[in-house]
């Protein structure tokens, strides 16, 4: 049995991490200060005595004992991340030294979730983890770029001078049960307006594209580059199915059966283009490739949804 830390534990994918090694028998520490996740996430998994949780900002330093370290505190939705755009990059940044601190001073491995912004509006497609990006160092996404980016720095340096165990994965957009309501993220965006039947915001022209991988497939990768020796990473994980926003949104109208009206408004300053992950490496080394398809991840998250704004 291993004790693991998950910061950020207590979000979206978080959570979802905790229950998958919660049910291969991990004790799973969940350190969270709820700056962007709502406490029912958890709520269903505080009575296993394999879960604890811990309320701490991990911009603070944290002294406790475990065997391995997942660090996804950090607010993820381009909403959340420009709400408090220092305490972000303070959040990646100074988290990031501390929780290196604390796998140093143990011992331990470390994963780190990076993100595929680090592309920035990528000139090169599909995205390999060679390409370096193309990222704007002071506009508004820059708090959640660039501190990644340092986060990522900072793996690697602790990783060749301290000869750290490190491993970083870039997360590509994720989506699934779980997403917070209001995040802003157009997955939840537009099926929370579908389903009230409140019109659906395309920003820009609808022709940009994303790839959406289904949170569980992300879990399955996360854990699988964790599990194993020779690859320290960074790698892509992510779906590489990609679809225009205007294809989404077509498809939550279907999937809900609603009749919301889609209209246009302006697109939100450095909004990358087009965005795909090569997965290839993933695939290599960790054998590893999404099995769920937008269609079948995206009806269970319209589930999710439903039942979640029944209940008001
Ligand atoms: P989320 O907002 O649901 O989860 C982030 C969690 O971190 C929240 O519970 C929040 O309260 C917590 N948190 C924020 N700042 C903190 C701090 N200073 N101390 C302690 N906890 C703090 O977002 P998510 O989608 O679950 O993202 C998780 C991780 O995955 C993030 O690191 C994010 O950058 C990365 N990621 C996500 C996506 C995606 O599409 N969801 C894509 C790329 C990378
Ligand atoms: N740290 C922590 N928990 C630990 C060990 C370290 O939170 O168990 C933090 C501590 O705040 C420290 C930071 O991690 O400043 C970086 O640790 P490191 O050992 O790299 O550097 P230090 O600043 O201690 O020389
Ligand atoms: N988007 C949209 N309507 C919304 C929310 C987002 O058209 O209500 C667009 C947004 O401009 C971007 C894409 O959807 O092109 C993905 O946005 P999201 O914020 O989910 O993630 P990110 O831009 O970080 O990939």
């Amino acid at each position: 049995m291993k004790r693991v830390l998950v910061t950020g534990g207590a979000g979206f994918i978080g959570s979802h991490l905790c229950e998958r090694l919660m049910a291969r028998g991990d004790e799973v520490l969940c350190v969270d200060n709820f700056f962007t996740s709502r406490r029912q996430n958890i709520v269903h998994l505080r009575d296993n005595p394999l879960f604890e949780f811990m309320r701490h900002d991990i911009t603070w330093p944290l002294y406790v004992e475990v065997d391995q370290i997942y660090n996804l505190a950090c607010p993820a939705s381009p909403v959340h991340y420009q709400f408090d755009p220092v305490q972000t990059t303070k959040t990646c940044v100074h988290g990031a030294i501390n929780m290196l601190g604390l796998a140093k001073r143990l011992k331990v491995r470390i994963l780190q979730s990076s993100t595929s912004e680090v592309y920035g509006d990528p000139a090169q497609h599909p995205q390999t983890e060679s390409y370096w990006g193309n990222v704007n160092p002071i506009g508004p996404r820059a708090c959640y770029d660039e501190a990644k980016r340092c986060a990522e720095t900072l793996f690697f340096d602790y990783y060749r001078q301290h000869n750290m165990q490190i491993r970083v994965v870039r997360i590509f957009n994720t989506y699934g049960p779980r997403m917070h309501p209001n995040d802003g993220r157009v997955v939840s965006n537009f099926i929370v307006q579908a389903l009230k039947g409140e019109p659906i915001t395309l920003y820009g022209t609808g022709n940009q594209s994303r790839s959406f991988c289904y949170v569980d497939d992300l879990v399955t990768g996360m854990i699988a580059m964790m599990d194993q020796d020779e690859l320290v990473g960074p790698v892509n994980l992510g779906n590489p199915g990609e679809f225009t926003i205007l294809e989404l949104a077509t498809l939550v109208k279907e999937l809900t059966g609603s009749s919301s009206e889609i209209v246009y408004q302006p697109l939100p300053q450095d909004d990358p283009v087009r965005r795909r992950p090569d997965i290839s490496l993933a695939k290599a080394k960790l054998h590893w490739e999404p099995t769920i398809p937008l269609r079948d991840g995206l009806a269970r998250t319209v589930a999710f949804f439903r039942e979640l704004l029944a209940a008001g």
